[in-house]
């Protein structure tokens, strides 16, 4: 019988095969017997060696020759090094009483939560990194892990089925023989969806537990840009998709091929597309793949895992390179997002019931002024005419953007204004340096939607954050796997919300942009044009699909795709309209 699963898209792509369950070894539920402790300074003991054989695996593993792997281990040893989990084993056997074994596992099991519970997409994807560690810790200390003889088994044209995967079973596994990957759990943020994206393999992850109970062999579907997992497709299906799966792949390859020239639709509207960044790494590809700039530079990275803020200098010298490395395009930092699911050690988040809905975004700017004035002061820095040579002397000619996250009020948008307003004036009033920025903000709240005929006239962009809109418009967690789903940014409700947004920003005649993950598809980018949005940023890889896409609109048809869009009554409806017949 042949049967349907839906998940989160988490790498885009088509992979045909066979099924193949690998059971993952789970932390949580399957409890080492404990022998009983020894002396604490023996325990200790053992700890350290342990401690000392994992940093050589990890040492070994650093030295991979793709960097994004290397990249994770050598996270993994930043974390296996950090002093907090130490003394944490360490208080375990010499306070407690407990044997390492035990010690281990349960700290290993609580820093694990600990993130997992942040309520973070992000921080949920790094548990996996610190189960990782434990596994490979109580290896050492001669418990049976994960089955690495089960991975190396893995036969070619394999969809790999698990409950989740850390990075080192990944990577234990035969690469190459794996053309999907069809989790039952985590998330499009996960190390495993990073890797799997890197490597252009097709994952979907929260497919619920089912899918751990499918026979091995079965022949089966994934479609990593839809979400689905198709099992004993009939040979319709597989027709189809293999056409589809052909078709992709010439597109990606022939959009490679223009990514560099300009994206114009048939009626010649150009339509700047930016990329989304959230690392140093990223920035520096935006060129090379084909984008205007940067639309959207997550900079939470540049404040996280320290013990107090980037100074001003740290900031304008990190900002300086980067303009630098999107040369004459389009450079737009956000403002930190901290709070409530975005932790940052140094600030004192008070413990909230409901993160996503409490201190968050500019809410915690306004009251952490120092913050928002410190990133602001360094950007202007950077723009300051005469003082725009990067680090290699290089002339910058960025345009330089200022976005504020979390926006629900128009007096969030005054304050926040003044407060900027009042940075440039004093640096005017000091003879300090100071250039001119773009200041705008985003719209990922409905009452911001609602309220962006008010909003606009006091900033000079709109930048669509269609993650959160979703999730605010449609009450529903989008890192909670069990719903996450709901949380469709192609909801009627929430296409609503986008032309308000759009209508408002044409009226008062400022740029409207979209950066939540939905730009990236690049099905869905004539839906948003005719919504009205100017301009895009997507995740980096998507940049040639969508300046491809952009090239194949023509702005009248996808006026009246976008009113037939908001007549639907849900999300599937939208993806049928939009989806080739
Ligand atoms: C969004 O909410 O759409 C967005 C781009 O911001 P983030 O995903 O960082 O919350
Ligand atoms: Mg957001």
């Amino acid at each position: 019988m042949p049967q349907l699963f839906h998940g989160l898209p988490a790498a885009p792509g088509i992979g045909i095969g066979a099924l193949f369950t690998y059971h993952t070894w789970q932390f949580e539920r399957e409890l080492p017997s404990f022998y009983p402790a020894q002396r604490p300074e023996e325990e200790w003991q053992q700890f350290l060696k342990a401690i000392a054989a994992v940093d050589q695996e990890l040492i070994r593993l650093v030295d991979a020759e793709n960097s994004l792997i290397a990249e994770v281990f050598a996270a993994q040893r930043a974390i296996l090094q950090d002093p907090t989990l130490v003394n944490a084993v360490r208080a375990a056997i010499f306070n407690q009483g407990q044997g390492a074994l035990q010690a281990t596992h349960q700290v290993i099991q609580e820093t694990a939560a600990l993130f997992r519970n942040l309520g973070d997409d992000y921080f949920a994807g790094r548990a996996v990194d610190i189960i990782d560690i434990g596994q490979r810790l109580l290896k050492q200390m001669g418990v049976h892990t994960a089955d690495s003889h089960q991975l190396q088994r893995i036969p070619p044209r394999t969809i790999l089925v698990a409950r989740d995967l850390t990075m080192s079973e990944l990577t234990q596994a035969p690469l190459a023989h794996i053309v999907g990957l069809a989790l039952a759990e985590s998330t499009p943020t996960a190390h495993s969806a990073i890797l799997a994206r890197s490597l252009g393999i097709p994952m979907v992850c929260a497919l619920g537990e089912a899918i751990l109970n499918q026979d091995d062999g079965q022949a089966a579907i994934i479609d990593g840009g839809l979400g689905k997992l198709l099992v004993l497709p009939t040979s319709e299906e597989v027709k189809h998709y293999t056409l589809t799966q052909e078709q992709q792949v010439a597109d990606r390859a022939s959009a490679l091929l223009h990514a560099q020239e300009p994206a114009h639709t048939r009626d010649g509207q150009f339509v700047p597309i930016f990329a989304n960044a959230n690392s140093p790494e990223e920035v520096e590809q935006v060129r090379t793949i084909g984008a205007d700039g940067v639309g959207l530079l997550r900079t939470e990275y540049l404040f996280q895992n320290r013990a107090s803020p980037p100074s001003v200098t740290e900031q304008a010298a990190t900002y300086r390179h980067f303009a630098g490395s999107v040369q004459g395009g389009q450079l737009t930092v956000r403002a930190l997002d901290a709070g409530g699911d975005k932790p940052v050690q140094y600030i004192n988040h008070a413990l909230e019931e409901n993160p996503f809905l409490g201190l968050r975004g500019v809410r915690l700017l306004l009251a952490q002024p120092e913050l928002l004035r410190n990133q602001f002061r360094a950007l202007c820095t950077v723009a300051a005419p005469n003082a725009s040579a990067d680090s290699d002397g290089k002339e910058v000619a960025t345009q330089l953007r200022f976005m504020l996250p979390m926006i629900s009020t128009v007096e969030e948008v005054r304050a926040a204004r003044g407060l900027l307003n009042e940075v440039a004036a004093t640096m005017a009033a000091n003879g300090e340096p100071c250039g001119k920025i773009k200041v705008g903000v985003m719209i990922e709240v409905p009452s911001a939607a609602l309220l962006a005929t008010r909003m606009a006239p006091l900033v000079d962009f709109f930048s669509i954050g269609t993650n959160d809109l979703a999730q605010y418009a449609l009450a529903t967690d989008r890192t909670n796997s069990s719903v996450a789903a709901l949380a469709d940014p192609l909801s009627p409700a929430v296409l609503r919300l986008i032309q308000m947004t759009c209508a408002a920003g044409a009226a008062a005649g400022i740029p409207v942009s979209l950066c939540g993950e939905i730009g990236g598809d690049p099905v869905v980018v004539p839906l948003l044009l005719g919504l009205g949005l100017t301009e895009l940023s997507v995740p980096l890889p998507a940049v040639p699909l969508v300046k491809e896409a952009v090239r194949q609109c023509d702005l009248a048809h996808c006026h009246r795709l976008a009113e037939e869009a908001l007549c639907c009554e849900d999300a599937l409806a939208v993806r049928a309209l939009l989806e080739p017949q």
